[in-house]
């Protein structure tokens, strides 16, 4: 599949490729061209080329567009989710609330077009203020493997919406989604120039993307150390960021809660797409009263979940993406057994058999008796391994939750107003959930404090960032 540079299938400039298989077995699916700086400065002058029309639009014009793609996302989810399960490697059920998500997105982002996005103020006789609210331009955006169809509507949605033009890097294990639905941007009417695509390596095509000076802003979401370098360089230039940098999320269950709810919500919080996600659950602080009981519940929950390929029906968890994660993974196992930081209940291997000697599929883990100063606390473990820590009350679980460096989401499973009151005012975090954990609405402002970034993804939260304020003084 080739890039999208100015409304155009475009191959490398020098012609060469990235292959793209499947993590659950191997197999070769597509290819995408390794793109270079030059396919970046091609993409960013038909973006600064698209700005000028796209930007004089009404926002409720930008709007029907972002719907009409919306519609054809929706039109083509089987496909879509079919295309992300083999690249990504997630059962097709969660791709399909991916694509789904996705379409979501699209829309609200075309539902709040046109709502007053300014504001008036009265200066007595002074005069009056009209601030108003432009687009930066030629923006950016960065995206990981891990959920490349929803951070894409993340991104693409409130940067169209608000006027700017916009080049996506996806993941090099994760770009033919992300090409497809750009594609149907086309489809749905958007002017050539104003989304394109460039695939390529993070080290020279993102780093273009970001070191380019006509882009005015970068969003990214990724891993830390990356973040950090990018916001070296954008620092240098004065250039908007918004960063998604992951997070270590707690979840604290009390001795009020509704325990078999609770059991489901860890499952799903911390094994969904195989635990590869952001805020899925890190870190489980239990109160002592209910420990036992919890763990006996959750460990046969994950003892009878059906590993395997994403595509076959009844799949609960696909393969890790790729063999850097399943590398990771392993070795993050292998130091919590090397340093005796806690027990493993069940996993802590890989998957054997035939159908999975070449995938990259590890066995849902959940350990016990980890200590509170454990390195597997500290770090972010983006896989499917749970470590859980028995507390005797709820300063204790708050004081743990807030050891780690991240600060992205937390839950607090309880029946009890006063026990949310304690946990909202204290755990540091951008959402905290009350009996719930993952659900991430469009109409929500999304994002971290600390290592877990800056900036707000989604509602007008993340529309204002993608704007700067431009203010007419009258004076009368
Ligand atoms: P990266 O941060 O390396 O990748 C994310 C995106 O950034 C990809 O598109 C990548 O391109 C690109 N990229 C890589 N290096 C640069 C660079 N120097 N300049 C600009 N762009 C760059 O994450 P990984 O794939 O290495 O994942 C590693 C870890 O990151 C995970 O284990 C997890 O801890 C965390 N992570 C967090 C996510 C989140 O949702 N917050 C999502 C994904 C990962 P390419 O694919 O070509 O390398």
């Amino acid at each position: 599949m080739d890039m999208l540079i100015n409304g155009t299938a475009a191959p490398a400039a020098d012609g060469s490729w990235i292959d793209v298989k499947n993590p659950a077995t191997g197999e070769f699916i597509d290819r995408v061209p390794r793109g270079s700086s030059g396919d970046v400065d091609a993409a960013v002058d038909a973006a600064e080329h698209a700005f000028g029309s796209w930007s004089e639009k009404t926002m409720r014009d930008r709007g029907l567009i972002l719907s009409r793609a919306a519609e054809l996302v929706r039109r083509d989810h089987k496909d879509l989710a079919h295309l992300l399960t083999c690249e990504q490697g997630k059962p097709l059920r969660e791709s399909i609330d991916e694509v789904r998500g996705c379409a979501n997105i699209l829309e609200y982002y075309a539902s709040i077009a046109g709502q007053p996005a300014g504001e008036a103020v009265h200066l007595g006789k002074a005069g009056d203020c009209l601030v108003t609210r432009v687009p930066l331009g030629v923006c950016g955006a960065i995206i990981p493997w891990n959920m490349p169809v929803i951070i894409m509507g993340w991104k693409v949605g409130p940067a169209l919406l608000a006027g700017n033009t916009l080049i996506l890097k996806p993941a090099s294990t994760t770009p033919l989604t992300n090409l497809r639905i750009a594609g149907l941007f086309q489809e749905a009417g958007l002017p050539a120039g104003a989304l394109n695509i460039v695939t390529g390596p993070g080290e020279s095509v993102g780093e273009a993307l970001v070191r380019h000076r006509k882009v005015k802003k970068i969003s990214f979401t990724g891993n830390c150390v990356t973040g950090h370098k990018i916001q070296e360089i954008a620092g240098n230039q004065l250039k908007a960021l918004t960063l998604e940098l992951g997070g270590s999320d707690p979840m604290i269950v009390m001795a009020d809660a509704d325990i078999p709810k609770a059991v489901e919500g860890a499952l799903r919080g911390r094994f969904y797409n195989a635990g590869q996600v952001c805020t899925a659950v890190k870190r489980l602080y239990l109160h002592q009263q209910i420990a036992a009981e919890f763990i006996r519940l959750l460990t046969a929950k994950v003892e009878a979940m059906k590993i395997g390929n994403g595509l076959l029906p009844g799949t609960d968890m696909g393969p890790l993406n790729s063999q850097s994660q399943y590398d990771r993974i392993t070795s993050v196992v292998t130091d919590i057994n090397d340093r005796e930081e806690g027990k493993i209940l069940t996993g802590g291997s890989p998957v054997t058999g035939q159908e999975f000697t070449n995938g990259f599929f590890y066995r849902p883990t959940l350990i016990a008796d980890v200590s509170p100063d454990a390195a597997v606390l500290k770090n972010e473990i983006f896989g499917p391994v749970l470590p859980m820590v028995v507390v005797p009350d709820l300063g204790t679980a708050i004081r743990e939750a807030n050891r780690s460096s991240y600060g992205l989401g937390a839950s607090v499973w309880t029946r009890d107003i006063s026990t949310v009151k304690e946990v909202f005012q204290n755990v540091h975090a951008g959402i905290i959930w009350v009996n719930r954990h993952l659900t991430i609405p469009p109409e929500v402002p999304f994002g971290g404090t600390n290592e877990s970034g800056i900036g707000r993804e989604n509602g007008f939260h993340a529309l204002d960032s993608y704007t700067q304020t431009k203010t007419l003084f009258l004076g009368w």
